[in-house]
Order: structure tokens, then sequence, then C-alpha cells
């Protein structure tokens, strides 16, 4: 019998054939992958219609069942009484996260993936394609926070194995390989880098230097850890061993955009350009009750106009500015400080707009401290003899660009999914945080796919994501690797 979607022979598996196609009369418990003696498989995602594409659905129930079931490695603290109201706990490199790793490898292997381990512990497992070429891959990461969700990078990791055992049930045949990773150390909790590893795949840190940061709080390196949990792999870190093909990261948002406009899926377009600053105020120490203030250089009453006019200004220029160090010298109530350091992180969409409010800030800051006025900071009070102001810069990340038709392909899926809602329900978005696409994105094509999460609430046990987001957004990650596919097929990359 000949199923009228796929439009090829019915498998034993699909043990109902209707005009809407044999995979959707596979309830889960028949869709498991049956013996087969030929090794074809039922279809090609160049072959696929729209219609076709909109059939492929995931387990949404064995996603969450699944995602659930491996938090038990590295459990955190318990927010509410619900059987998934539990944080998780899990350092990278720890022995929870071997206990998760492990499972990974075992789960991608019992698919039918290879697997293989970098000199970072990144692991890669790819599920064969028709055609030589480097995989399509869905990558987030297993690790956590101390004080962690289940959520982040998590739900992207187990979506990106839900869609190879989807493409494995309904053997689906891709054109190029697909993939899932595991990227060592994303947090940066336990070795305070983040995004470490996949930015030494990109070739922004050296492996030397990430394998001699030290632990926080101990005296493991991170080699240590990789050798004595068996991740220190063989394979090449770098994008040029091991080259990828395109990578697509489902996350949870971490902020409240999607959840307070009615958003389902975000198409993020990008990630941030922000810089960090140390910046150094010096006055004059002096008694507090003998020194008027026309005598004074009060650093500390300098610093705190200098953060409210950046946070003003940041505001004024749509960008965001914040501190969140504070020092300040000698640290005694009845001496006015002459000497105060604090941090400045200034972010925008854009590289051009933040310099403008970097030069913009540089100036306001010199004339503030001289006591003068600038946007009524210096409007009240009593003029001082003024302090001096010096910036130090500390990191410098320009913003970053995914690739437009990896976005695209998110924007299609999702649609797709949500059929006539999707009007406002797909946003295009640019990412506060940082994630391990935006280093994938230096040397592959890059899209990211957000999800919302209660109340925007992340790194903190009571994040939530709810299983019908976590579905969202796993469908919509599985669509993008398939039209991705045959994008790829079509333009022959
Ligand atoms: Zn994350």
């Amino acid at each position: 019998m000949r199923c009228q979607i796929f439009r090829s022979l019915c498998r034993p598996r699909s043990n109902r054939v209707s005009d809407l196609g044999c995979i959707f009369y596979c309830p889960s418990s028949q869709r498991q992958r049956l013996f087969s003696t030929t090794p074809r498989r039922n279809v090609r995602t160049t072959e696929m219609t729209d219609e076709q594409l909109a059939a492929v659905k995931i387990d949404r129930e064995r996603l969450w069942k699944v995602l659930h079931s491996t938090c038990e490695w590295g459990k955190g603290e318990r927010w509410g009484d619900g059987p998934t109201d539990i944080g998780m706990s899990r350092l990278t490199l720890g022995d929870a996260d071997k206990q998760a790793r492990d499972w990974f490898v075992e789960t991608t292997k019992s698919l039918g993936c290879k697997v293989q381990i970098d000199a970072m512990g990144n692991i890669f497992a790819v599920r064969t394609g028709k055609n030589e070429g480097p995989p399509t891959y869905a990558g987030s990461h297993l690790d956590t926070q101390p004080t962690g969700g289940r959520y982040d990078g998590i739900l992207g990791v187990h979506a990106g194995i839900e869609a190879l055992k989807t493409m494995n049930d309904l053997d689906i045949e891709t054109e190029y390989d697909t993939g899932v990773i595991n990227w060592t150390n994303e947090e940066g909790a336990r070795f305070p880098i983040s995004m470490i590893s996949s930015g030494v795949w990109a070739g922004a840190f050296s492996l030397e230097n990430a394998y001699k940061l030290v632990e926080v709080g101990g005296k493991a390196t991170q080699k240590s850890e990789l050798e004595r949990i068996g991740y220190l792999g063989t394979l090449e870190a770098s994008h040029k061993a091991n080259p990828i093909g395109a990578h697509f990261e489902l996350h949870i948002e971490q902020g409240p955009i999607l959840e307070s406009s009615g958003g389902k899926i975000g198409a993020v377009e990008g990630a941030q350009a922000y810089k960090w600053f140390t910046i150094t105020v010096r006055g004059r120490d002096c008694h507090t009750g003998t020194t008027e203030f026309q005598n004074r250089s009060d650093a500390m009453l300098t610093a705190a106009k200098l953060i409210l006019h950046s946070h003003n200004k940041a505001r004024a220029d749509g960008c965001l500015a914040s501190t969140g160090i504070l020092k300040l010298r000698p640290g005694s109530t009845n001496t006015v400080p002459g000497w105060v350091q604090f941090s400045l992180d200034i972010r925008s969409r854009e590289d051009a707009t933040l310099s403008k409010l970097e030069e913009a800030l540089k100036k306001d800051f010199e004339r503030i401290a001289n006591g003068e006025d600038v946007s009524g900071v210096n409007a009240q009070g009593t003029k001082g003899r003024g302090c001096t102001v010096e910036w130090q810069l500390d990191t410098d990340s320009p913003a970053t660009k995914f690739y437009e038709d990896c976005i695209k392909c998110v924007e299609e899926s999702a649609k797709s999914m949500l059929g006539t809602n999707a009007g406002g329900q797909v946003r295009r978005m640019t990412s506060g945080a940082g994630h391990d696409s935006v280093y994938t994105s230096r040397h592959a094509p890059t899209a990211m796919i957000f999800v919302p999460c209660r109340e925007g609430i992340s790194h903190n046990p009571a994040e939530y994501c709810s299983p019908e987001d976590c579905g969202n957004g796993a469908q919509t990650l599985l669509g993008a690797m398939l039209r991705y596919d045959r994008y790829r097929a079509e333009k022959g990359a």
C-alpha cells in the first residue's frame, strides 16, 4: 500500500495508511524504529513538500520525560511541590556532568550516531546523511550554574536528540549529516570563562589557556577534570579540523519579552555588542566632620553621579548600562573616600551605537567629575573641588549577526508549526546573553530559537519552561534543521 503523503511503500511500523499519510497515524508506541532489512530510507528532505514537512512531528511527551529523567544527575534545590520543581546544580566536568555525558553518548550511539569527543570535551554526535559535508547541528550545553534550572542549555541538547529520534522514527534521509553537540563549560561557573569550549573551537581562546583554567574555590584545572572523568578527547578542538555545516540552538529566552508580548518563538537574529570597563575615580580623603562640601573631592559621590548618568544616557540611546562591582578606599564612616573603582558594562544591538555611547560617556564623566552639570546630575548640591576619572577597557565583544538563511528556516518552521495563529507569535529578537552560538557563528551559518520561560527567570532553581513551550521549541528546531538541509542541497553547500 502506498502512503499518499510520502508516496512510498508503507512500512510495517505504520499500521495505518490514509490520505493524510502514514506518519500521522503512527502512535508514538509504534514509532520506534523496527529492524529493517532494507537500508533505503523513507523520504528525502529535498522531496518533501511543505505539507510533508509540517507533518513531521516530534514526540513532545518523550522529550519532556527524558529531559526530566536526566535531571536526576546534579539535582539542586527544590522550589515547589511538583515533580519537576527542583533546580539543577550540574557544574561542568563534575561527577553529575559525567553521568549526563555518558547518557548523551550512549543515547546518541543507540540512535546510530557516530560520536566524537574533542580536546575540550565537546561531544559531537552525527547521524549520517546522503552526501559528504560538515553536519547541520543542534547544539547547546548540559552543564548548569550552581543554583541553575532544568532548561538553560539542557533543553537545547535534548531537543536536538529528540529531533534525531524523530528523523529515525520516520526514516527521514537528510542530504547532509545531522547531529547534536554538547558544548563543555558553557556556563563558566566552575572554570570562570563562559563559552570557553566553543570559544576554543572558534579560535577565540588557545587550548593551552583553556586547559590551565583553575576551578573557583579549588585546585582542579579544566584539563585535569577532563582527564579524570574520561572526556579528554583526541579530536582537535578546532573549526578547521572539525567544521560545522550549520548550528541551530534552541534556548530559553532568559528574559521576559516573549512571555509579556504573547510570543511563542523568538527567531534570534544575533547577540548584543558589549564592552566592560573598570572606572577609577580619584579625589582626596578628608574628614567628614571638618571638611565643608565645597572643599571636598568626594570620589564616592562622584561615582554615584557617574553611575546614575550612565543609566540615563544608555536609556536615552536605547542601550543598557550596569555596574556590578564597586570598591572604595579607605572605607571608614568618618572619612570621605578619595578612591573609588567600579565596573561598567554597556550593551547595544549595534556596534556603532555602543561606540557612540562610550564616547559620550567618556566626555560626560569628565565634565561631571569636574562639577559641571550634565543632564541635571549636578544641578543640585554643592560643587566641590572635583575628581579625576580613568577608564580601562576589560572586554570588547562586538555584536553578533546570525545567518539570515538560518533565521528564515527558524521562522518558516515556527510559522508552519503554529499555523494560522502564527501572526504575532513568531518574532525576531536579539539575545541579551552570550551563547555557544556566538562562537559557532564566526565559522558556520548559525541561528538561535528562543522559547518563553516563566517571568524571564533563569540561573535560578525556579527557572521554568512549560511542556508546551519545550515542545514548540524542539518542533521548531527539527523543522529548521530539515529546511536548512533542503536549502543546502539546493545551494550545493
Ligand atoms: Zn545556556
